[in-house]
């Protein structure tokens, strides 16, 4: 049996962050990664680094993204790898009928109530500011901060800083149960062997909710299976991130001049097991980009692909110690994962330590959705929980 202070299990972004956060600390950390580091959504997400949310919920998530794409401003030195993070895009969302257009002063307004500074452009202004559009998009609201970075190698940067650190990561190796021990510590059995440890973390991305079921939390995760495309190389011709004031679409550029379309059109998911892709979804995705950016048209598609993508019914992430099992905590949820991996690293390092967190963690809680616990379960010596 291995020993460790904490064992995280989940080798994505966001589980990846949490073990370098720890080991800089000199926590003594094992990462339990079934396949490889950042092979599900942390590895299939568009990259798109931004501080507007999907949706305007009650929390306030703003300031989170904001220090967020801070750290992303120096993390590729921070990690010692170019993770070709470019945070000079800006986000452009835009109008192309009269009811979208009359939505977007408002939609601006309750943005700068969260703090964020945005810019309305009619027409000619439009026109002139992002010539690649179509003529039909009546305006748009622009946000300056935002960007992106490339994805595929983000969790294995992370996990490769951590290993620096100390840090032991292990792929292709299944977290399959877990005994509570009687001096308080947990046994963890792998697929492989079994791992003893003071702490637990559960940040395994969707199928965190699989993992939580049986300690007594019904996790309230939106699991979606996003597909996500790209074009052939062209010259640069979209130096803006581009989403549409209502309906599905995400375009940007890649550096090496891939078009890169997301938006969150679906495949067939078949949950948790991978799920299909859907032609209709990525003909209508190509479509719909088409129509704003005509250039769009003469491209071919290189590759089309999908990843589950599981955010809390709040959007926002959800770290916490599970009630009735002391040092087990989840930390999952986040409608932007990518995003504020970072910072969700930092903030749940800061929890599993019980240190003060550099930013408020009380709104991250369980408590906020009532019924998730369902406080049928607790730690009881020497029984296994099977995953
Ligand atoms: C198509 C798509 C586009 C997206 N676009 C963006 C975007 O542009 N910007 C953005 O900020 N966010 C985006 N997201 C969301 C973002 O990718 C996720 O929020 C983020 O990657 C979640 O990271 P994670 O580490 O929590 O989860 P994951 O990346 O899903 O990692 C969880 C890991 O846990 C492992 N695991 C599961 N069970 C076990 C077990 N029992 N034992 C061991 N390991 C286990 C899995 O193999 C997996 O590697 C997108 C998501 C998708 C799918």
């Amino acid at each position: 049996v291995q020993t460790c202070d904490v064992v995280i299990i989940g080798g994505g972004a966001v589980g990846a962050s949490i073990a370098y956060s720890l080991a800089k600390r000199g926590t003594d950390v094992l990462v339990l990664e079934r396949g490889m580091l950042g092979n599900e959504a942390s590895g299939r997400n568009t990259g798109t680094l931004t501080v507007l949310t999907e949706r305007l919920t009650k929390v306030n998530e703003a300031p989170l993204r904001s220090i967020a794409l801070t750290r992303w401003m120096r993390l590729s030195s921070e990690l010692d790898y170019d993770l070709e993070v470019n945070l000079g895009l800006g986000t452009l969302v835009v109008a192309e009928n009269e009811m979208e257009a009359q939505a977007l002063p408002p939609l601006k307004a309750a943005y700068e109530e969260k703090g964020l500074s945005l810019r309305l452009l009619q027409a000619a202004e439009l026109r002139a500011f992002a010539p690649y559009l179509s003529n039909h998009v009546l305006s748009g609201l622009y946000c300056a901060l935002g960007g992106k970075a490339n994805p595929r190698q983000v969790a294995w940067a992370y996990a490769r800083a951590a290993k620096k650190c100390g840090a032991r990561v292990k792929e292709g190796v299944a977290a399959c149960g877990l005994v509570a021990e009687q001096d308080g510590t947990y046994t963890i059995s792998t697929s492989e062997d079994s791992v003893r440890a003071r702490s637990v973390v559960l940040a395994a991305g969707p199928w965190t909710s699989l993992l939580a079921r049986p300690l007594g939390v019904e996790l309230p995760l939106r699991i979606n299976y996003f597909q996500a495309s790209v074009t052939t190389a062209v010259a640069p011709m979209l130096p803006h991130l581009l989403r549409r004031m209502s309906g599905q679409l995400t375009l940007k550029q890649a550096s090496q001049g891939n078009l890169i379309l997301g938006g969150g059109w679906c495949g067939a998911s078949a949950f948790p097991q991978h799920g299909r892709i859907l032609l209709d979804a990525v003909a209508s995705n190509c479509a719909v980009a088409a129509r704003l950016v005509p250039a769009l048209a003469e491209l071919s598609l290189l590759r089309t692909w999908a990843g589950y993508d599981g955010s809390s019914i709040d959007s926002y992430p959800v770290i916490d110690e599970i009630p009735g099992w002391p040092n087990v905590f989840v930390s999952t949820g986040s409608s932007g994962g990518f995003t504020l991996s970072p910072v969700l690293g930092d903030m749940t390092a800061a929890v599993v330590l019980r240190e003060p967190s550099p930013f408020d963690v009380s709104s991250l809680s369980l408590a906020r959705f009532p019924g998730a616990v369902r406080g049928d379960s607790h730690a009881r010596s020497d029984e296994l929980v099977t995953w």
